[in-house]
């Protein structure tokens, strides 16, 4: 990416499609009231460095391809929506560290390289279900993410403002840093497998957890009395990814990479496009059509065999090995009638995408007491139907996608603590979707263990 001058760089008409979703409509965009202070934003980010590299990019869409052939498995997660006062050292350590624990116990447990990627150093933009939001007579913008307005519910934080496009922008560089010194810097060295339990308060998925760093603590001490050089242990490849939702965002961090002529959005990694905002004809799949990155689509319980065949030829007609990713969330109840169709349509046609399943957002509850929550049960459930799915059909269940955060919130009811309607009301911290807390995350995490095990 040596170029910070697209029209140099660019292969001809490229630049012209990269605008084409003007022309489009684009579902879920915040209506500024300062379209001249827009511009000049615009105009700041697209001068700003890029976040990521063409050519880290190009190694994830290596290890994606992997993944669509059976060899290695994708961990996503992080938050529902990041907060700008919540990108603190200790959250984000909190969230590699549940990250990486997951990631050991899946390796471990299923002998299989996992990639490591994190809903993070980008996520500051939310669709909702309603522009507005009413609340004692008052009605307001409603809530978009950090990067559009802000939480509290008056006239003056809700009104969307975009210098926090560049807030966004400079909370993400500070994030990802961090992500990269924890990550490069011998944080993440498998030698510390123990340390990463530490600071976490003691629940019976800690002491499994504990048991097995035990058991890799002793074969990296025999090996390494075998005379085995353990260089690769050192670091470890960490990715980001969020949903593409913001065009004021994305498309002036879409630069030309200098090597191709062609463009990546180099806000992060891996981008997806939401259950909101994929349709066929609109400004999201058209204009992510035309980056390069490795891209994810999510999928909802009323998706046709039709809608995806049309996303694959729109998204990547070349079938090109680890492009495309999709990101079932069908819900406990449907996933066990919603999905084998699509997966079977698809294996018969002769592509191979990614799949991996968001268990959170198909299985969203309004409790008694007034909070947006999911059961871990259903959580649960959603991932044994994702692999049921896949073991009758024979294709591969390559990775899971979820809402998490390394912190102790009560957000999710159920898992081994027995969270119950009542203790959210001390610790629910999410302004968005209920997240997975570190000891349901790593319950998961050997729930997936064991059925990649035992495939
Ligand atoms: C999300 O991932 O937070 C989200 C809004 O998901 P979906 O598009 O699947 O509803
Ligand atoms: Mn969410």
């Amino acid at each position: 990416m040596a170029s910070l001058e697209p029209v140099v760089a660019a292969n001809p008409g490229v630049l012209e499609g990269l605008d084409n979703y003007r022309n489009l409509v684009a579902a879920q965009q915040p209506t500024w009231p300062d379209q001249a202070a827009l511009e000049e934003v615009r105009q700041t980010l697209a001068k700003y460095p890029p976040l990521v590299f063409a050519g880290e990019v190009d190694i994830l869409k290596d290890r994606i391809s992997q993944a669509a052939q059976g060899k290695a498995f994708l961990l996503q997660g992080g938050d529902c929506a990041e907060t700008f006062v919540d990108a603190t050292a200790d959250r984000i350590r909190n969230r590699v560290k549940t990250l990486l624990q997951m990631a050991v116990v899946l390796t471990y447990g299923a002998s299989m390289p996992v990639i490591k990627m994190g809903r993070m150093a980008g996520q500051f933009a939310k669709p909702r279900s309603s522009d507005i939001e009413t609340r004692e007579g008052l009605t307001l913008p409603a809530y978009r993410g950090d990067a559009v307005n802000g939480y509290d519910f008056t006239a003056e934080a809700r009104n969307p403002d975009p210098k926090r496009l560049l807030q966004a922008y400079n909370t993400s560089s500070s994030t990802l840093n961090l992500i990269r010194a924890f990550t490069m810097g011998g944080f993440a060295d498998l030698r510390s497998v123990h340390e990463w339990n530490k600071g976490f308060i003691d629940n019976p998925a800690n002491s499994r957890y504990e048991t097995m760093a035990k058991d890799i603590d002793r074969a990296i001490k025999f090996m390494a009395a075998c005379g085995a050089n353990f260089n690769e242990l050192r670091t470890t490849e960490f990715y980001t990814s969020h949903e593409g939702l913001l065009f004021d965002y994305e498309r002036p961090m879409t630069r030309i990479d200098s090597r191709t002529g062609t463009p990546y959005d180099t806000s992060a990694h891996f981008i997806w496009i939401g259950e909101r905002t994929r349709q066929l004809d609109g400004a999201h799949v058209d204009f992510l059509s035309r980056v390069r990155n490795p891209l994810g689509v999510k999928l909802g319980p009323n998706t046709s065999v039709d809608d995806v065949m049309a996303l694959i030829e729109k998204l990547d007609p070349n079938h090109e090995p680890g492009r495309l990713t999709f990101i079932t969330r069908m819900g406990a109840g449907k996933i066990r009638e919603a999905l084998p169709k699509l997966v079977e349509a698809v294996r018969d046609a002769g592509f191979t995408p990614l799949w991996i399943t968001d268990p959170m957002h198909g299985n969203g509850i309004t409790t008694a007491n007034g909070y947006k929550s999911r059961r871990f049960d259903d959580v649960m459930n959603e991932v044994r139907g994702f692999f049921e799915v896949h073991r009758d059909l024979g294709t591969f269940p390559g990775g899971v996608h979820v809402e998490l955060t390394g912190d102790d919130v009560a957000e999710c009811l159920g898992g081994s603590e027995h969270i119950d309607e009542i203790t959210l009301e001390s610790r629910y911290e999410s302004l968005c979707d209920p997240r997975l807390n570190h000891s349901q995350s790593l319950e998961l995490a050997f729930l997936v263990a064991e059925e990649l095990a035992a495939r």
